[in-house]
């Protein structure tokens, strides 16, 4: 398998890389995000003989088997190890480790309609983050160590990713973290989880700002190629592709769990952000899982469900980004999306080079309306979507604690909002739940007027010991706080 740049032209000169190479590279030379040369496609047979995989050698064995499509400069023996070690009951607190929860049946004339939770949440930092970063950080210690190298992550985070990251590398050998966050603004659980690391590669690093400020450091130090090289900085964001294809495992575990046969279909939806999550979807249907819909849950920043809506892609300012109770999608821009585009024009790597290298930078928006492409992304791709505001979120988050005894956090709420307006007879609707309530317990307390369930492990741990450096937004001090951490 070899991968290639979305915004690669389509000549035989272009360079096509394999798994390993890209597993450490953030975005391709030319800007792009890699992508798989195609889609393995996995037919009915072999969708049988994973779907006994799943129910009688567990989630790890089926991780090996999707990803062995996909990777093949590791050795067999060594890849199911990973996965073996990374998806294992201890750490992700279930045998099934992504648990369907049935919330309810809902009777039309037709048919009848169940509408599932998948427990994506139930790993060290109870967000569905875990389920592709501690693969990565396996992948990772694994991939330093054959080349005898270290790698630096420099991050910037406004909670889910920072944690998941730190957790997901803390003790790993040849791999050190450091981890950027707005002072202040994370939630109190949020910081104690990230705060409370003693492990020695991790560095939390408290910046006086915003989100926005951490980011444009993180760019900074990456944009200063000679320190980059010189101190081996990389980072672990959305876009890396490893952790889209970890993702697409729990399509067909969830799948496999909701259905009996290979001829029924189910539809997924998603709360969606940076599109990494749905992107993940998007490829398990494009191998041939039987998705029928894939639905795209925004909050009041809702990029995705204007283009999938309208057919144009308008960006938005810091100053036009809400700062919301489901604060994991609160983004300006989706920067998974130019994935789904590239597929959504037939592969046409010039175009999207275009769209998103030229277009979308100078005049902030760029529109298909007119292009008999888009309309392929509902007809074709199965995509549909919806929006969610706070009030959504209360009145969800309510429902569901009073119909079905479930508390959903404020993301998984924005899903089972939109989930229900995308019901269709006789389909199962699987909706991901991506963080547990714990997480953003402000909003529940509102809600309920009650503070969400606590798992006995994060008992107290707000009052544990702190280890974080606080800083100005100044380039400078990060990057000499990097040098001195780096011996
Ligand atoms: C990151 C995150 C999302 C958004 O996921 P994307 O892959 O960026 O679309 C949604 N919910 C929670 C809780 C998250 O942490």
């Amino acid at each position: 398998m070899k991968y290639l740049s979305t915004r690669a032209v389509a000549t035989d000169s272009i360079e096509r890389k394999r798994f390993c190479e890209i597993l450490l590279e953030g975005l391709a030379p030319d800007g792009g995000l890699y992508l798989p040369e195609h889609y393995p496609q996995v037919d009915d047979a072999t969708l049988l003989k994973w779907r006994s995989v799943y129910h009688d050698q567990g989630y790890a064995a089926l991780a090996f088997e999707v990803l062995s499509l996909y990777i093949d400069d590791i050795p067999a023996t060594d890849l199911k190890a990973i996965c073996d070690k990374t998806y294992t009951e201890a750490v992700f607190g279930s045998k099934e480790i992504v648990p369907l929860k049935k919330l309810e049946v809902a009777s039309t004339d037709a048919a009848q309609t169940t509408l599932y939770l998948e427990a994506l949440s139930n790993g060290p930092t109870l967000a569905f983050k875990d389920m592709a970063m501690q693969l990565l950080g396996n992948l990772f210690e694994y991939e330093l160590a054959r080349r005898g190298e270290e790698l630096n992550i420099l991050g910037a985070t406004s909670g889910d990713t920072g944690s998941a990251a730190e957790y997901a590398m803390r003790g790993k050998k040849g791999v050190r973290v450091f981890m950027t966050s707005p002072f202040g603004r994370m939630s109190p659980f949020q910081q104690a989880q990230m705060f409370s690391l003693m492990d020695e590669n991790i560095h939390n690093i408290a910046v006086d700002g915003v989100f926005d400020d951490c980011q444009d450091l993180v760019k900074a130090v990456s944009n200063d190629l000679d320190f980059k090289r010189k101190y081996k900085i990389g980072t672990v964001n959305s876009i890396n592709w490893a952790r889209l294809m970890a993702q697409v495992v729990y399509y067909f575990a969830g799948y496999f769990q909701a259905t009996q046969a290979n001829t029924e279909k189910v539809s997924f939806t998603v709360p969606s952000g940076n599109f990494g999550n749905v992107c993940a979807g998007h490829v398990a249907r494009m191998m041939g899982l039987p998705i029928d819909k894939l639905v795209v849950a925004t909050n009041e920043n809702d990029v995705l469900d204007e283009f999938l809506r309208t057919g144009v892609y308008r960006v938005r300012g810091s100053a036009d980004t809400h700062e919301t109770s489901s604060p994991s999608m609160d983004i300006s821009k989706a920067s998974n999306f130019e994935r789904f585009v590239f597929d959504l024009l037939n592969r046409d790597g010039a175009r999207v080079n275009v769209l998103f290298g030229d277009t979308l930078a100078k005049e902030g928006r760029f529109d298909l309306r007119a292009d008999p492409a888009f309309s392929q992304a509902a007809t074709r791709y199965g995509f549909e979507s919806g929006k969610s505001t706070h009030a959504d979120r209360l009145a969800t988050i309510q429902a569901t604690f009073e119909h079905f005894g479930v508390m959903i956090d404020t993301h998984t709420a924005d899903g089972v909002k939109v989930a229900h307006e995308h019901l269709q007879p006789g389909v199962p609707m699987i909706v991901l739940e991506t963080a547990l309530p714990i997480k953003f317990a402000a909003t529940i307390v509102e809600a309920l007027g009650r503070e969400p369930d606590r798992p006995a492990r994060f008992e107290g741990i707000e009052a544990l010991p702190k280890r974080v450096t606080r800083m100005t937004a100044d380039v400078d001090a990060v990057k000499a706080y990097i040098v001195q951490h780096c011996q």
